[in-house]
């Protein structure tokens, strides 16, 4: 008969406030919480007997306990323009991806939230996957763990390789809401990445009440993933705008805003789906709905992938679009796709392990990974 042995906890998967209550079960002081967080998200250790602050007592304790569970790599690869992609197996089969995007003064990562996702707009790889599960915090603040070690060991102090880390990989961050704003809040720590939270971006399809409830808890850059400049439209791209139509959703981007201590332009994430919704009868709409909020447009030409009937507008499209934006006096610009040639790029994060170099086997591989 299998034996079913107790797993150990993993202190990769505790925040600030469950590490201390841990601590404090087993009658050691609270304040042991921080040279934990410093051990495994600032100096990217994952070795319990490493830490040498801890009494050797106290480390032998932990080890009975305790583990720090690091995320699984099963693929990674550099694009030619330098981006980098992950693949990380999370519990038995599933996969998910994270993207590092360096570019001259910053690099941002990009992290998933889910398995899939279960909001299926109509333009997304992710969404056409459908949902597994949703990521634990673990699983979460691990993807930036993985990165940030994939600069060498040991982490030069106050090294900051990543400047930037945007909730932009696969999954809605906001219907995963404990893990993601736990994960978030090591992020900006100071004790672990340090980093501000302008930097630290959730973008979200606009779950309304979710919206409200971040505002409540932290006040970390929001973009809002708006697509369409009316709810008939966006019904058919943003499926959840059925439930929260556009006004709700800009309302409660208001309401966010207004909790925040600083004055925020909140960004507008418009992707170009050429005929669809790249009109500048569609420009036009969308700056006359912008004018109730202080917002800043980013445009994302779409992305293909396998199995979408969408194309890519022209050059000239997109330009057009941008240049009557910004006409109207809003900030616009255009996101440069990156690791396309590696399917690194939005929207094209489905959990696997092919690029263009091995084309032929990417049927193959989709239904490989659909399997799994
Ligand atoms: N679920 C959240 C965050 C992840 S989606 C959201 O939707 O905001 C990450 C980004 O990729 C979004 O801005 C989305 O609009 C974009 N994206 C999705 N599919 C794309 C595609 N095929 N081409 C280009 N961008 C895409
Ligand atoms: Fe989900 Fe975002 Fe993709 Fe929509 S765009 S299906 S919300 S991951």
């Amino acid at each position: 008969m299998e034996t079913k042995f107790k797993e150990k906890i993993n202190l990769m998967g505790l925040n600030k406030k469950a590490l201390e209550d841990f601590f404090v079960s087993i009658d050691e002081k609270p304040f042991r919480a921080t040279q934990i967080i410093k051990w495994i998200h600032q100096r990217g250790v994952s070795d319990i007997s490493q830490m040498t602050d801890l009494s050797k007592n106290l480390r032998e304790k932990l080890m009975a306990k305790c583990e720090i569970r690091v995320p699984e790599v099963v693929y990674e690869k550099t694009s030619k323009d330098g981006t980098k992609k992950w693949v990380i197996k999370v519990g038995e089969k599933d996969l998910i991806e994270m993207v590092l995007i360096p570019e001259k003064n910053r690099s941002t990562l990009c992290v998933s939230s889910q398995v899939g996702c279960a909001v299926d707009c109509s333009f997304c790889a992710t969404g056409k996957q459908g949902f597994s599960r949703n990521l634990g915090l673990d699983e979460i603040i691990g993807q930036v763990w993985v990165a940030a070690n994939s600069f060498g060991l040991p982490r030069e102090p106050n090294s900051r390789h990543i400047t930037n880390v945007v909730m932009m990989g696969m999954g809605e961050p906001l219907l995963n809401f404990e893990p993601v704003v736990g994960a978030m809040n090591i992020m900006t720590d100071d004790n672990a990445y340090g980093l501000s939270k302008r930097k630290v971006t959730l973008s979200t399809s606009g779950i309304v009440p979710k919206i409200d409830e971040l505002s409540k808890v932290t006040d970390i850059a929001l973009t809002i993933s708006l697509h369409a400049p009316n709810d008939k439209l966006r019904d058919e791209l943003v499926p959840i705008n059925k439930k929260y139509p556009i006004q709700e959703l800009l309302d409660s981007v208001k309401r966010y805003v207004d909790s925040c201590d600083d004055k925020r332009v909140t960004t507008i994430e418009y992707i170009l789906i050429d005929g669809i919704n790249d009109g500048l009868d569609h420009a036009e709409e969308l700056s006359e709905l912008l004018k109730q909020l202080p917002s800043k447009i980013n445009l994302i030409p779409f992305n293909a992938f396998e199995g979408s009937n969408y194309l890519k507008p022209s050059g000239n499209r997109v330009k057009r679009f941008q240049a009557f934006l910004q006409d109207r006096g809003y900030v616009t610009t255009i996101r440069s796709t990156r690791g396309d040639d590696i399917m690194a790029a939005c929207g094209q994060l489905v959990g696997q392990v092919n690029d263009r170099t091995r084309r032929k086997e990417r049927s193959k591989n989709q239904i490989k990974t659909k399997a799994l």
